[in-house]
This record gives C-alpha cells, structure tokens and sequence, in this order.
C-alpha cells in the first residue's frame, strides 16, 4: 500500500515527489513521458541560470529517487475507490494507495474519465483544468492535483512549487499536523 501515487514526472509530480518521499511517505509516481517540459529551455527558474527541459526532468527525479520515491513508465487509465483509499491503475498493473496527486500537465482525459470536477483554464491555451480547492483537494476527497492541470500559470518554478505546496498538504493530512521540511546548514 502506498501513502501517496502521484501521476506524472513533469516539474509539479517530481516536486511533490520529492517532499512525500523525503517526509518518509511511500511514494509511486507513474508517468507516461509525454511532458511538455521535455521541449523547453528554461532561463526563468529561480536558482538556476539557465538549463533544459529534459535535464530538468531527470534531475527533479533523480532527486525524489534519493529520498526513495519509485518510478514507473506506464499510462494510468483508471483510479477506483477502496475502502481505505484508491486502486491506480495501468493496463498492466494497479497500485494500491491512501492518496493521489494527478500531476498530468496539460491532460485532463484520465481526470474526466473518473468523474472529476473540471473547469474553464484561464492560462493561454489551456482550455479545461480540475476544480480544485485552494490546498489541492479535488471534487473526490484523497485525490488531489497540481501544476499544469490544477490550472496554475504554465512555468516549471510556479507548476515545480505547486507540486510542492500540494504534498506539503498530504503529508499535514496524512500526520495529522501542519508539516515543515526544514534542513539546517551544518
Ligand atoms: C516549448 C516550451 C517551452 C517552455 N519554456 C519554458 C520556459 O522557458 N520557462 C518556464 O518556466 N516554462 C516553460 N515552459 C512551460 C513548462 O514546461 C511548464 O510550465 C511546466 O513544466 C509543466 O509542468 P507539469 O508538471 O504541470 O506538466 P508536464 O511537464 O507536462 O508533466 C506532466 C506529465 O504527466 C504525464 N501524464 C499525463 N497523463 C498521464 C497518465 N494518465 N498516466 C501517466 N502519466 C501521465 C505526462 O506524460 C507528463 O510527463 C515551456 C513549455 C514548452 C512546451
């Protein structure tokens, strides 16, 4: 049973990532490779003087991957309610989870498929995002979404921290208690 299957590598999924697994959550994150991310440069990033989409990407996985988030190439095509939280699953495999966080850029098919709510995007050229609440939280309670497909503006620094602010609220969730990740230098 995972604490948290996040769908999609792209800057908001590897963030979140990141601080799931770094918070010691068991963390999945399933991803099709097909992230707009992989055709940009990028000069705008805070911290980082200029780099590529693709160096980006293996870099924010690479990261999560240290702190023992696993990584699957696989398509999710459905998400059920359980009892104690949601089967994901690919046309292979399903993975048992207590959260989700749809992380699927500019796709919203797998969000609709499974009845979320939706709405109009307002950023230039995207056309439907989820209906989310400030914190994340979707129409389906455990089941949240971040970046490009919560409807957040299209730029990896805002999709990469809105990935992080949404795992930051699973994790306060699934503690019990607001959560912090603070390292102090030595
Ligand atoms: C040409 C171009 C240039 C850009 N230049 C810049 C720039 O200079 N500066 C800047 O800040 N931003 C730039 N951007 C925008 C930037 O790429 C995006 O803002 C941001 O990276 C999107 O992040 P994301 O994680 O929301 O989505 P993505 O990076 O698109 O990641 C979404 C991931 O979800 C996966 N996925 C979707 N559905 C499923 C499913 N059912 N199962 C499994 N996986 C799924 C996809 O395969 C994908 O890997 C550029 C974009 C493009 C296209």
């Amino acid at each position: 049973m995972y604490d948290v299957v996040v769908v999609g590598a792209g800057p908001a999924g590897a963030s979140a990532a990141i601080f799931t697994a770094k918070a010691g959550k068991k963390t999945l994150v399933i991803d099709s490779d097909q992230s707009i991310t992989k055709r940009a440069w990028i000069e705008n990033h805070y911290g980082v003087m200029e780099t590529t989409g693709p160096d980006l990407i293996e870099l924010g996985k690479k990261q999560a991957s240290k702190f023992g988030a696993e990584f699957v190439q696989d398509k999710v095509v459905s998400i059920e309610k359980q009892s104690d939280g949601f089967l994901v699953k690919t046309d292979s495999n399903e993975y048992p989870t207590r959260h989700v966080i749809l992380a699927t850029g500019l796709s919203v098919e797998l969000a609709e498929s499974i009845g979320l709510a939706t709405r109009p995007g307002n950023e230039p050229r995207i056309k439907t995002v989820l209906q989310t609440d400030e914190q994340g939280r979707t129409s389906v309670d455990g089941i949240w979404a971040a970046g490009t497909c919560a409807g957040v503006s299209v730029h990896t620094i805002i999709t990469a921290g809105d990935g992080a602010k949404v795992a930051i609220n699973v994790i306060s969730e699934l503690n019990g208690e607001r959560y912090v990740d603070h390292d102090v230098l030595k």
